[in-house]
Protein backbone atom coordinates (compact mmCIF):
# COMPACT_ATOMS: atom_id res chain seq x y z
CA UNK A 1 0.00 0.00 0.00
CA UNK A 2 0.81 3.32 -1.15
CA UNK A 3 0.69 5.95 2.11
CA UNK A 4 1.46 9.54 0.83
CA UNK A 5 2.58 12.47 3.83
CA UNK A 6 0.72 14.56 1.62
CA UNK A 7 -1.35 14.17 -1.89
CA UNK A 8 -2.59 17.97 -3.03
CA UNK A 9 -4.25 16.40 -5.70
CA UNK A 10 -7.12 14.45 -3.57
CA UNK A 11 -8.20 17.94 -2.70
CA UNK A 12 -7.63 19.50 -5.94
CA UNK A 13 -10.45 16.78 -7.47
CA UNK A 14 -13.55 17.88 -4.57
CA UNK A 15 -13.13 21.64 -5.70
CA UNK A 16 -11.57 21.50 -9.56
CA UNK A 17 -14.58 22.34 -11.35
CA UNK A 18 -15.34 25.60 -8.93
CA UNK A 19 -11.57 26.62 -8.70
CA UNK A 20 -10.76 26.32 -12.48
CA UNK A 21 -13.93 28.92 -13.02
CA UNK A 22 -12.36 31.36 -10.57
CA UNK A 23 -8.96 30.95 -11.92
CA UNK A 24 -10.53 32.02 -15.07
CA UNK A 25 -12.85 34.62 -13.80
CA UNK A 26 -9.70 36.46 -12.32
CA UNK A 27 -7.86 36.34 -15.62
CA UNK A 28 -10.88 37.72 -17.51
CA UNK A 29 -11.08 40.71 -14.73
CA UNK A 30 -7.37 41.07 -14.66
CA UNK A 31 -7.90 42.88 -11.78
CA UNK A 32 -4.74 40.54 -9.98
CA UNK A 33 -3.73 41.79 -6.77
CA UNK A 34 -5.55 43.02 -3.70
CA UNK A 35 -9.24 43.99 -5.29
CA UNK A 36 -12.91 42.25 -4.30
CA UNK A 37 -11.41 38.50 -4.15
CA UNK A 38 -8.93 39.56 -1.29
CA UNK A 39 -11.45 41.91 0.34
CA UNK A 40 -14.21 39.39 0.33
CA UNK A 41 -11.89 36.66 1.86
CA UNK A 42 -10.33 38.95 4.49
CA UNK A 43 -14.40 39.45 5.80
CA UNK A 44 -14.43 35.32 6.25
CA UNK A 45 -11.36 35.18 7.84
CA UNK A 46 -11.56 38.11 10.24
CA UNK A 47 -14.86 36.18 11.12
CA UNK A 48 -13.75 32.57 11.40
CA UNK A 49 -10.69 34.13 13.50
CA UNK A 50 -12.99 36.14 15.52
CA UNK A 51 -10.75 39.07 15.17
CA UNK A 52 -12.15 43.03 13.92
CA UNK A 53 -9.77 42.57 11.09
CA UNK A 54 -7.89 40.39 9.25
CA UNK A 55 -5.28 42.07 6.39
CA UNK A 56 -4.18 39.29 3.50
CA UNK A 57 -0.51 39.03 2.91
CA UNK A 58 2.11 37.48 0.28
CA UNK A 59 3.04 34.85 3.19
CA UNK A 60 3.16 33.86 6.22
CA UNK A 61 6.57 34.85 6.26
CA UNK A 62 5.24 38.03 5.37
CA UNK A 63 2.90 38.67 8.20
CA UNK A 64 5.11 38.03 10.70
CA UNK A 65 8.18 40.39 9.18
CA UNK A 66 4.74 42.86 8.53
CA UNK A 67 3.76 42.42 12.37
CA UNK A 68 7.48 43.51 13.91
CA UNK A 69 7.27 46.42 11.48
CA UNK A 70 4.19 47.19 12.90
CA UNK A 71 5.34 47.19 16.11
CA UNK A 72 8.75 48.82 15.10
CA UNK A 73 10.58 46.58 16.37
CA UNK A 74 14.35 47.04 15.39
CA UNK A 75 18.06 46.73 16.14
CA UNK A 76 18.71 47.05 20.34
CA UNK A 77 15.59 45.27 21.12
CA UNK A 78 14.96 41.38 21.84
CA UNK A 79 12.26 39.19 20.68
CA UNK A 80 11.70 35.89 22.75
CA UNK A 81 10.11 32.70 20.85
CA UNK A 82 10.94 29.07 21.12
CA UNK A 83 13.73 27.41 19.66
CA UNK A 84 11.91 24.61 17.71
CA UNK A 85 9.46 26.10 15.56
CA UNK A 86 9.47 26.59 11.34
CA UNK A 87 12.92 28.80 10.51
CA UNK A 88 10.61 31.56 9.56
CA UNK A 89 9.58 32.32 13.41
CA UNK A 90 12.71 33.28 13.96
CA UNK A 91 14.10 34.41 10.51
CA UNK A 92 11.74 37.85 10.79
CA UNK A 93 13.47 38.71 14.15
CA UNK A 94 17.42 39.28 12.54
CA UNK A 95 15.21 40.53 9.58
CA UNK A 96 13.80 43.67 11.17
CA UNK A 97 17.43 44.10 12.89
CA UNK A 98 16.02 42.50 16.53
CA UNK A 99 17.82 39.46 18.77
CA UNK A 100 15.87 36.67 19.09
CA UNK A 101 15.59 35.01 22.22
CA UNK A 102 14.96 31.04 22.34
CA UNK A 103 12.79 29.30 24.73
CA UNK A 104 13.13 25.69 25.06
CA UNK A 105 9.34 23.50 24.79
CA UNK A 106 7.55 21.44 26.76
CA UNK A 107 7.05 17.75 26.07
CA UNK A 108 2.99 17.55 26.33
CA UNK A 109 2.20 19.63 23.30
CA UNK A 110 5.62 20.72 21.69
CA UNK A 111 4.98 24.29 22.22
CA UNK A 112 6.72 27.25 24.27
CA UNK A 113 6.97 26.03 27.57
CA UNK A 114 5.16 29.20 29.44
CA UNK A 115 7.71 28.61 32.93
CA UNK A 116 10.51 29.68 30.69
CA UNK A 117 9.77 32.88 29.81
CA UNK A 118 9.93 35.45 32.16
CA UNK A 119 13.42 34.70 32.73
CA UNK A 120 14.01 35.19 29.06
CA UNK A 121 12.41 39.04 29.70
CA UNK A 122 15.04 41.37 29.93
CA UNK A 123 14.40 45.17 29.57
CA UNK A 124 15.25 45.03 26.10
CA UNK A 125 12.18 42.91 25.10
CA UNK A 126 9.53 44.02 23.31
CA UNK A 127 7.72 41.35 21.83
CA UNK A 128 7.06 37.33 22.52
CA UNK A 129 6.11 34.99 19.36
CA UNK A 130 4.54 31.64 20.65
CA UNK A 131 4.12 29.34 17.99
CA UNK A 132 0.81 26.92 17.97
CA UNK A 133 3.03 24.07 16.40
CA UNK A 134 1.45 21.73 14.35
CA UNK A 135 -2.32 23.45 14.92
CA UNK A 136 -2.30 23.33 18.63
CA UNK A 137 -2.74 26.01 20.63
CA UNK A 138 0.18 26.81 22.93
CA UNK A 139 -0.60 27.89 26.47
CA UNK A 140 -1.54 31.35 26.08
CA UNK A 141 -3.08 32.19 29.60
CA UNK A 142 -0.01 32.05 31.12
CA UNK A 143 1.40 33.18 28.25
CA UNK A 144 -0.65 36.13 28.35
CA UNK A 145 -0.43 36.59 32.15
CA UNK A 146 3.43 37.07 31.83
CA UNK A 147 3.42 39.49 28.57
CA UNK A 148 0.70 41.22 30.51
CA UNK A 149 3.01 41.76 33.52
CA UNK A 150 5.44 42.89 31.88
CA UNK A 151 3.61 44.88 28.78
CA UNK A 152 5.04 42.99 26.15
CA UNK A 153 2.49 42.75 23.32
CA UNK A 154 2.68 39.01 21.60
CA UNK A 155 2.44 37.88 18.42
CA UNK A 156 0.83 34.94 17.81
CA UNK A 157 2.57 32.41 15.02
CA UNK A 158 -0.53 31.12 13.88
CA UNK A 159 0.96 29.79 9.97
CA UNK A 160 0.41 25.73 10.93
CA UNK A 161 -3.49 26.50 13.22
CA UNK A 162 -5.66 28.29 11.16
CA UNK A 163 -9.12 27.54 13.15
CA UNK A 164 -7.22 25.74 16.31
CA UNK A 165 -9.21 26.89 19.85
CA UNK A 166 -7.71 27.78 22.72
CA UNK A 167 -8.96 25.77 25.93
CA UNK A 168 -12.89 27.63 26.00
CA UNK A 169 -13.21 28.30 22.33
CA UNK A 170 -10.97 31.16 21.64
CA UNK A 171 -9.35 31.31 18.04
CA UNK A 172 -5.88 31.63 17.59
CA UNK A 173 -5.00 34.52 16.26
CA UNK A 174 -7.84 36.28 18.95
CA UNK A 175 -5.50 36.63 22.13
CA UNK A 176 -2.42 38.39 20.71
CA UNK A 177 -2.22 41.82 19.57
CA UNK A 178 -1.71 40.15 16.20
CA UNK A 179 -1.88 36.36 14.77
CA UNK A 180 -0.11 35.42 11.73
CA UNK A 181 -1.07 32.87 9.64
CA UNK A 182 -0.02 31.08 6.27
CA UNK A 183 -1.48 30.05 3.26
CA UNK A 184 1.79 28.08 2.40
CA UNK A 185 0.61 25.16 0.17
CA UNK A 186 0.75 22.35 3.03
CA UNK A 187 -1.10 24.48 5.53
CA UNK A 188 -4.53 23.46 6.52
CA UNK A 189 -5.64 26.38 4.47
CA UNK A 190 -3.34 26.49 1.37
CA UNK A 191 -3.28 28.54 -1.97
CA UNK A 192 -2.04 27.84 -5.15
CA UNK A 193 1.53 29.64 -4.24
CA UNK A 194 2.07 31.75 -1.43
CA UNK A 195 -0.15 33.98 0.54
CA UNK A 196 -0.83 34.88 4.80
CA UNK A 197 -2.70 37.19 6.36
CA UNK A 198 -2.21 38.84 10.06
CA UNK A 199 -5.49 39.09 12.32
CA UNK A 200 -5.82 41.84 15.03
CA UNK A 201 -8.33 43.65 16.83
CA UNK A 202 -6.72 46.93 17.25
CA UNK A 203 -7.67 49.34 15.35
CA UNK A 204 -4.50 51.87 14.96
CA UNK A 205 -2.44 47.84 14.15
CA UNK A 206 -5.02 47.29 11.61
CA UNK A 207 -4.44 50.57 9.75
CA UNK A 208 -0.63 50.62 9.66
CA UNK A 209 -0.47 47.27 8.42
CA UNK A 210 -2.99 48.08 5.69
CA UNK A 211 -0.32 50.68 4.76
CA UNK A 212 3.05 48.09 5.80
CA UNK A 213 1.06 45.93 3.37
CA UNK A 214 1.82 48.60 0.47
CA UNK A 215 5.13 50.37 1.54
CA UNK A 216 3.57 52.47 3.97
CA UNK A 217 1.63 54.55 1.37
CA UNK A 218 -1.13 56.81 2.16
CA UNK A 219 -2.17 58.70 0.06
CA UNK A 220 -0.79 57.38 -2.86
CA UNK A 221 2.88 58.16 -3.59
CA UNK A 222 3.16 59.61 -0.34
CA UNK A 223 5.12 57.45 2.70
CA UNK A 224 4.57 57.72 6.34
CA UNK A 225 7.09 54.88 6.87
CA UNK A 226 8.81 52.08 5.18
CA UNK A 227 6.98 49.17 4.20
CA UNK A 228 7.05 46.57 1.76
CA UNK A 229 5.33 44.77 -0.98
CA UNK A 230 3.36 42.50 1.08
CA UNK A 231 0.01 42.47 -0.95
CA UNK A 232 -2.01 39.07 -1.97
CA UNK A 233 -2.50 38.05 -5.58
CA UNK A 234 -6.26 38.10 -6.52
CA UNK A 235 -5.93 34.45 -7.93
CA UNK A 236 -4.65 33.53 -4.73
CA UNK A 237 -8.16 34.77 -3.06
CA UNK A 238 -10.23 33.30 -5.01
CA UNK A 239 -8.85 30.02 -4.65
CA UNK A 240 -9.37 30.84 -0.95
CA UNK A 241 -12.81 32.19 -1.26
CA UNK A 242 -13.52 28.36 -2.67
CA UNK A 243 -11.68 26.21 -0.40
CA UNK A 244 -12.82 28.08 3.29
CA UNK A 245 -16.49 26.97 3.31
CA UNK A 246 -14.82 23.49 2.85
CA UNK A 247 -12.14 24.54 5.92
CA UNK A 248 -13.94 23.20 8.92
CA UNK A 249 -14.72 19.73 7.43
CA UNK A 250 -11.14 19.09 6.41
CA UNK A 251 -10.33 19.36 10.23
CA UNK A 252 -12.46 17.26 11.09
CA UNK A 253 -11.52 14.50 8.67
CA UNK A 254 -7.83 15.19 10.31
CA UNK A 255 -9.02 14.75 13.93
CA UNK A 256 -10.58 11.80 12.58
CA UNK A 257 -7.90 10.16 11.24
CA UNK A 258 -5.75 11.56 14.48
CA UNK A 259 -7.95 9.29 16.45
CA UNK A 260 -7.62 6.59 14.16
CA UNK A 261 -3.54 6.48 14.83
CA UNK A 262 -4.71 6.08 18.49
CA UNK A 263 -6.99 3.32 18.00
CA UNK A 264 -4.70 1.29 15.60
CA UNK A 265 -1.55 2.51 17.72
CA UNK A 266 -3.27 0.86 20.64
CA UNK A 267 -4.43 -2.45 18.67
CA UNK A 268 -1.24 -2.93 17.62
CA UNK A 269 0.47 -2.60 20.91
CA UNK A 270 2.73 0.14 19.71
CA UNK A 271 1.58 2.64 22.54
CA UNK A 272 -1.26 3.02 25.79
CA UNK A 273 -2.75 5.78 24.83
CA UNK A 274 -1.97 9.57 23.24
CA UNK A 275 -0.41 12.01 24.95
CA UNK A 276 1.97 9.78 27.25
CA UNK A 277 5.67 11.44 27.31
CA UNK A 278 7.55 8.66 28.32
CA UNK A 279 9.21 5.50 26.31
CA UNK A 280 8.69 1.99 27.78
CA UNK A 281 8.08 -1.20 26.87
CA UNK A 282 4.68 -0.68 26.06
CA UNK A 283 4.93 2.76 24.96
CA UNK A 284 7.39 2.37 22.05
CA UNK A 285 5.85 5.02 19.87
CA UNK A 286 4.47 8.70 21.57
CA UNK A 287 1.37 9.88 19.98
CA UNK A 288 0.40 13.47 20.48
CA UNK A 289 -2.52 14.29 22.27
CA UNK A 290 -5.79 12.98 19.85
CA UNK A 291 -7.97 14.75 22.22
CA UNK A 292 -6.21 16.82 24.93
CA UNK A 293 -8.80 17.05 27.29
CA UNK A 294 -6.68 15.13 29.92
CA UNK A 295 -5.12 19.04 30.69
CA UNK A 296 -8.87 19.52 31.88
CA UNK A 297 -9.79 21.65 28.75
CA UNK A 298 -10.90 21.34 25.75
CA UNK A 299 -7.84 22.97 23.43
CA UNK A 300 -8.83 22.09 19.60
CA UNK A 301 -6.48 20.55 17.49
CA UNK A 302 -6.45 20.72 13.60
CA UNK A 303 -3.36 18.41 13.11
CA UNK A 304 -1.97 20.32 10.28
CA UNK A 305 0.73 17.66 11.59
CA UNK A 306 0.72 14.27 13.28
CA UNK A 307 4.14 14.36 14.86
CA UNK A 308 4.92 10.97 16.68
CA UNK A 309 7.99 10.45 19.06
CA UNK A 310 10.06 6.95 18.83
CA UNK A 311 13.47 6.51 20.04
CA UNK A 312 15.19 5.14 16.52
CA UNK A 313 13.52 7.55 14.58
CA UNK A 314 16.12 7.66 11.38
CA UNK A 315 15.52 3.86 10.99
CA UNK A 316 11.80 3.99 11.46
CA UNK A 317 11.91 6.52 9.08
CA UNK A 318 14.07 4.32 6.89
CA UNK A 319 11.56 1.08 7.51
CA UNK A 320 8.55 3.30 6.71
CA UNK A 321 10.71 4.96 3.23
CA UNK A 322 10.73 1.23 2.32
CA UNK A 323 7.16 -0.45 2.61
CA UNK A 324 5.71 3.16 0.66
CA UNK A 325 4.84 4.97 3.85
CA UNK A 326 5.64 9.15 3.59
CA UNK A 327 7.04 10.74 6.18
CA UNK A 328 8.98 14.05 7.19
CA UNK A 329 10.98 15.48 10.23
CA UNK A 330 9.60 18.65 11.31
CA UNK A 331 12.18 20.20 12.99
CA UNK A 332 15.90 18.31 12.73
CA UNK A 333 17.49 21.50 13.61
CA UNK A 334 16.49 23.75 16.65
CA UNK A 335 17.24 27.35 15.87
CA UNK A 336 19.75 27.36 18.79
CA UNK A 337 21.51 25.10 16.91
CA UNK A 338 21.15 26.89 13.61
CA UNK A 339 24.49 28.33 11.65
CA UNK A 340 23.02 31.46 11.13
CA UNK A 341 22.30 32.31 14.72
CA UNK A 342 25.65 30.77 15.98
CA UNK A 343 26.44 34.87 16.77
CA UNK A 344 23.81 34.42 19.37
CA UNK A 345 26.32 31.61 21.53
CA UNK A 346 23.50 30.09 22.86
CA UNK A 347 24.12 26.68 25.01
CA UNK A 348 23.12 23.57 23.29
CA UNK A 349 22.22 22.38 27.31
CA UNK A 350 19.80 25.10 27.90
CA UNK A 351 17.19 23.35 25.32
CA UNK A 352 16.81 19.80 25.97
CA UNK A 353 13.61 18.93 25.30
CA UNK A 354 14.15 20.20 21.46
CA UNK A 355 17.27 18.64 21.21
CA UNK A 356 14.81 15.46 22.32
CA UNK A 357 12.50 16.64 19.49
CA UNK A 358 14.72 17.13 16.89
CA UNK A 359 16.08 13.61 17.66
CA UNK A 360 12.44 11.84 17.90
CA UNK A 361 10.29 13.50 16.21
CA UNK A 362 8.41 12.31 12.98
CA UNK A 363 5.70 13.78 10.70
CA UNK A 364 3.14 11.15 9.58
CA UNK A 365 0.71 11.50 6.86
CA UNK A 366 -2.72 12.80 8.01
CA UNK A 367 -4.46 15.07 5.62
CA UNK A 368 -8.12 14.50 5.48
CA UNK A 369 -8.51 12.51 2.37
CA UNK A 370 -6.45 9.60 4.04
CA UNK A 371 -8.30 6.43 3.89
CA UNK A 372 -9.03 4.37 7.77
CA UNK A 373 -7.00 1.11 5.83
CA UNK A 374 -3.89 3.16 5.16
CA UNK A 375 -3.76 4.54 8.52
CA UNK A 376 -3.77 0.89 9.68
CA UNK A 377 -1.69 -0.06 7.52
CA UNK A 378 0.83 2.69 9.06
CA UNK A 379 0.57 1.40 12.78
CA UNK A 380 0.85 -2.46 11.47
CA UNK A 381 4.23 -1.34 9.76
CA UNK A 382 5.39 0.76 12.64
CA UNK A 383 4.51 -2.47 14.87
CA UNK A 384 6.38 -4.74 12.13
CA UNK A 385 9.61 -2.29 12.86
CA UNK A 386 9.88 -2.78 16.74
CA UNK A 387 9.46 -6.85 16.16
CA UNK A 388 12.60 -6.98 13.91
C1 LIG B 1 4.73 27.89 7.37
C2 LIG B 1 5.18 28.62 8.57
C3 LIG B 1 5.57 29.97 8.53
C4 LIG B 1 5.80 30.72 7.26
O1 LIG B 1 4.76 30.73 6.36
P1 LIG B 1 5.08 30.91 4.78
O2 LIG B 1 3.73 31.16 4.21
O3 LIG B 1 5.71 29.64 4.32
O4 LIG B 1 5.99 32.07 4.63
C5 LIG B 1 5.85 30.61 9.72
N1 LIG B 1 5.79 29.97 10.90
C6 LIG B 1 5.46 28.66 10.97
C7 LIG B 1 5.39 28.02 12.31
C8 LIG B 1 5.15 27.94 9.82
O5 LIG B 1 4.84 26.66 9.91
Amino acid sequence: MNVPLLDLKLQYKQIQNEVNEALIRVAESQMLILGPEVDKLEKSLADYCNTKYAIAVSSGTDALLAALMALDIKAGDEVICPTYSFFATAGVIVRVGATPVFVDSREKDFNINPDLIEKAITKNTKAIIPVHLYGQSAEMDEILKIANKHNIPVIEDCAQAIGAQYKNGEPVGSMGIMGCFSFYPTKNLGAFGEGGFVTTNDESTFIKLKQMRNHGMEPKYYHNFVGGNFRLDAIQAAVLNIKFPLLDSWHQGRRKNAALYEKYAIEFGLTEKAGITKFDDKNKVLLPNAIYQEFGHNNHHIYNQFIIRVENRDEMRNFLAKNSIGSEIYYPVPFHRQGCFAFLNNNDADFPIANLFAAQTIALPIFPELEEEQIKYVCQIMAEFFKN
